[in-house]
Order: C-alpha cells, then structure tokens, then sequence
C-alpha cells in the first residue's frame, strides 16, 4: 500500500483529499494522511451564520468563469447549493472625497469601451480620457520584460487610472499593490493582448466583437447557498475521518533514500514529523502557504526554500456588520464600493452582501462587509476588536452617511494569508517547478502558485495528486524491476 501525507487542511490541501480519495475508490491502492495545524479544516475559509445572515470570514465566492471550484462542489453532491451573484444590482462605486462614483459602463478591468459613459464619468479628468483615447488611436509599444500592474496601466491610460481604478480594484481584490504586482503572472491575458493588438480597448472591443452578444451571460460570482464552508465540509464528510489529523503542525520533513521494501536503492521516501511521532511516506503533497512550504523544505533544499520564501505574502481584516434594512436607507444600488489608496483611509472596500448575493441575508436584514489591511496598511492587525470598529463606523459615516448602530459585528484577521505575485514571479515559479522536479514524490499547491482565488487552489491541490499518484506509480514501477 502506497502512502501519500497532505500536510495543510485548507481548499488546496481538501481538493488533493478528495482527488486521492477519489483514486482509491477507483481501486489505486493508496491510503493517505491529512495533517491540519489548525483546531478546524478550511483554512481561510470559514462562514457562520448569524441572525440568519452568512457571515463570511474568507472568501464570499469564486469567479464563475473558473470551473473547478463549480465542479468540484458538483462532485461532492453540493451542485443545488451553487447559485450566482445577482449581477442585475451590480455596480460598483469609487470613493473620491465622500462621494460615490459608479464605475463607468463598459470597463473591463482597467480597459475603457464605451465612450459615452467613459467621455461622461466624474471618475477621470479631461487629462485622463484625452490620454484612453490617445491609446486607441496611438498606443505605447509592447513592454519587453515584466513590469508592474501600475506601469502598464500607466503607460495606457495614465497615472489616475491607476490611482482611482486599478490600485482600488487589486487592493480590494488581491490586498495587494499594483506597484508591487507582476502584469505577466496576474493580468497575463491583457499582456498577450498588448502583444498582437498593442491597444488594449482595440484588443478588447475586437476580443467583444468576436465573442458576439451574450444572452445569458452567467453571473460574474457563483457561491454556496449555506456559505463557502458548506464545501469544507462536504471533502471532509467523504475522507476517512481517522486519516484526518488536527491540531497536528508538520514540525519537519525528511528525505529518506531507499529504506522501503520493495523499492530499489535510489527510491526515495519521506519522513513527516508531528508532535505526536513520525510517519513516513512515499509522498507528500505540501498545501501550505510558500513561506511554511519554505521552512520545512529548507533542510532538504535550500534554493528551493529561498525562492518560496521569496513569495510575499499579506493580511486581511475584514469587519461584517450587520443591520435592519431599515436602517440603511441611504445605501446606493448595487454591489459595494473601493476606497483608493490616495483617499487615505483605512477602508479598502465595502460589500453590500445583502445586495450581492439574493437569499444570503434575509429581507428585513442588511450586511455590509468591510475590508481594512492589506499591503500598504499591515499595522491594523495589531488594532483590536472594538478599535476596528470604531475605525470603521466612522469611515462608513463619514462616506455613506450611515449613523445607524449596527445589530451584531464580526471581525476576522487573516494573517499572512495572500499570496502577492510580485514582478518576476513567473520565473521564481518556474524555478521552483524546476527543484521540485528533483524531489520526487513532493508537490506544492496552494495559492503561492498560478492563481490565488478559490478555483486555483483547486486546481494546484488537484495536480499536486496527480504528481503524487504519478510519483508513487513510479515507484511502484521500479520496484517491480
Ligand atoms: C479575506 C479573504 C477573502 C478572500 N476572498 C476570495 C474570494 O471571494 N474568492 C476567491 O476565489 N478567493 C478569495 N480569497 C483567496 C482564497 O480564499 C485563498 O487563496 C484560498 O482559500 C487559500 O487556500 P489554501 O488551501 O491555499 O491556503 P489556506 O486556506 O491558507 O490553508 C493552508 C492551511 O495550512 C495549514 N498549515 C500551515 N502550516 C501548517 C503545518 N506546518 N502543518 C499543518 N498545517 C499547516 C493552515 O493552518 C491552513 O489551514 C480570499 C482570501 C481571504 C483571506
């Protein structure tokens, strides 16, 4: 029997579960071992409901154009659970001074393409629309290297664009900097289109153009009626529970060379220490964040571990307060708002989770949820919890009018806990893959890799079993020889 150790328990860590517990199933003889440092599987992922609202600590969804996530949910019998954003309210506003300016119809991410409401929007001075259709008509040449986020789009659309738009949009979206991101490894679709059309809103209309009308667009955010968790939980019923190991940090791993039986000499195994003893393995998929990844595979491999721990990584806070829906009458339509660096604030975005997602809240309740930290503002995590709300009730006066107590608030940090892809990322990736081609039966997955979102975590946790059971077959191979 084949044995496979999965050390972390969050969507990445569960995903391999699952597509190992789906291999034994299918009659692979192969038993694996999950260890999860925390009390609880799911790591970021963690919904409660509170007066009947879904309360989310991590991830209120996933992007619908990514299919793992739907597909997974599918497999583990949550298919009549998924249902989508309601995307007919959805409008999202940038905060300037203490107005709320909708984003202008047509933008596709940084990418104006219509020009009535992009020549009417408050949002962009004359300077800032003169400049998008300056890169229509006569666009920059094609970056020759990575650049930073901020650096193409201030090459195409100028300075504001990236100060009222785009820093907003990945602060919100990533807690990320768009000084810091790598254009290549976060917007790789935009540089092949910089490639082939040099315009952007060229490419974007002739990528519009080819797609044709879309009746039925699907909603943009898909989620689970009961929360993210109810995914959590769905893997974790379907894992043998005694293969299931809390509370249980990996301390070390351990290269052991041709000590099984069976096995020629060169065939490797693993050692996995816990708090409670060793166990060793013919694999081990390493679901951590890179900067954990790092130190256990320091020991075993020291380039390796340096390019992993060169993976930033930042905090979130997030302040879900709930309301009355009498209470906030003041509450444009639509999904929520960003708060742009240069506001100064210590808000990075606010969702109207009631408004978002129909069914989630009950009628006679609103919840909004508030993003603070992220790359530029670490130092709120120290705050605590009635301190952060204070910080935020005032912002939210102070940009929505809102004086209403809230009903109930929740509060949740997450530390270190997103990946930011910094220029060069690609490369660093590609030497990582490289090393961990010398290590057979390791593999990596998580949100360090090709995608932070919940779909690519996914999809790492389902390669990183396919490289395992690959890895062990192998072995199998050569012992038969
Ligand atoms: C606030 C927030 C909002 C987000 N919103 C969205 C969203 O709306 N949509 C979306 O798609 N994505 C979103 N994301 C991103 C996405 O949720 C994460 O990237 C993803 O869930 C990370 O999963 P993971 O398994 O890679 O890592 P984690 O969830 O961090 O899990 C890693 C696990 O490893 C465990 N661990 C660490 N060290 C050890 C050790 N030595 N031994 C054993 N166990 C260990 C940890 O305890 C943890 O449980 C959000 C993230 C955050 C923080």
């Amino acid at each position: 029997m084949k044995r496979i150790a999965i050390l972390g328990g969050g969507i990445a860590g569960l995903s391999a579960a699952w597509s190992l517990e789906k291999a034994r199933r299918a009659g692979q003889e192969i038993e694996y071992r999950l260890y999860e440092a925390a009390g609880r599987l799911g790591g970021v992922i963690a919904s409660e409901t509170v007066d009947g609202c879904v309360v989310e600590a991590g991830p209120d969804s996933f992007l619908t154009e990514k299919p793992a996530a739907a597909q997974l949910c599918r497999e583990i019998g949550l298919g009549e659970e998924l249902f989508g954003s309601n995307d007919a309210e959805r409008r999202t506003y940038i905060v300037v001074g203490k107005r709320l300016i909708p984003l202008p119809d047509g933008l596709m991410f940084m990418v104006p393409t219509k020009l009535v409401p992009t020549a009417l929007t408050p949002l962009f001075s004359v300077r800032t629309k003169l400049h998008m259709a300056r890169e229509f008509l006569f666009p920059p040449p094609p970056a020759t290297s990575d650049e930073s986020v901020a650096e193409m789009t201030r090459r195409h659309f100028g300075q504001e664009t990236v100060d009222r738009l785009v820093s907003p949009l990945l602060a919100g979206v990533y807690g990320g900097d768009a000084d810091q991101l790598s254009v290549r490894a976060v917007l790789a679709r935009m540089v092949q289109m910089e490639q082939k059309h040099r315009s952007l809103t060229r490419a974007m209309l002739a990528a519009r153009k080819q797609r044709g009308p879309a009746k039925f667009p699907p909603p943009l955010f898909t989620t689970l009626r009961g929360g993210m968790s109810q995914m959590v939980d769905a893997i974790a019923s379907q894992l043998p529970p005694q293969w299931i190991h809390l509370t249980t940090e990996v301390h070390a791993i351990d290269r052991i060379e041709g000590a099984r039986h069976g096995l020629r000499r060169e065939a490797t195994g693993w050692m996995v220490e816990t708090p409670f003893g060793q166990e060793l393995f013919d694999a081990v998929i390493l679901a951590l964040p890179a900067w954990g990844s790092a130190s256990l595979l320091r020991p075993i491999d020291h380039p390796l571990a340096e390019a992993l721990s060169g993976v930033p990584y930042s905090s979130s806070i997030t302040v879900t307060l709930g309301y009355e829906i009498g209470r906030l009458p003041n509450l444009p339509p639509g999904f929520g708002f960003l708060v742009p660096a240069t506001e100064n604030r210590s808000l990075l975005a606010c969702t109207f989770v009631h408004a978002k997602f129909a069914g989630r809240v009950p009628d006679d309740k609103g919840l909004l949820r508030c993003f603070l930290g992220g790359a530029r503002n670490d130092q709120l995590l120290d705050e605590n919890d009635a301190r952060l709300t204070v910080i935020v009730l005032k912002e939210l006066e102070e940009i929505l009018g809102l004086k209403a107590p809230p009903s109930f608030v929740r509060i949740h940090r997450a530390r270190q806990a997103m990946a930011q892809y910094g220029v060069g990322h690609l490369e660093r990736i590609q030497l990582v893959r490289d090393r961990v081609d010398e290590l057979p039966g390791i593999a990596l997955a998580g949100n360090a890799y090709q995608g932070i979102g919940v779909p690519d975590c996914i999809r790492t946790g389902q390669e990183a079993a396919e490289s395992a059971l690959r890895a062990v077959n192998a072995a199998v191979g050569a012992g038969a020889c």
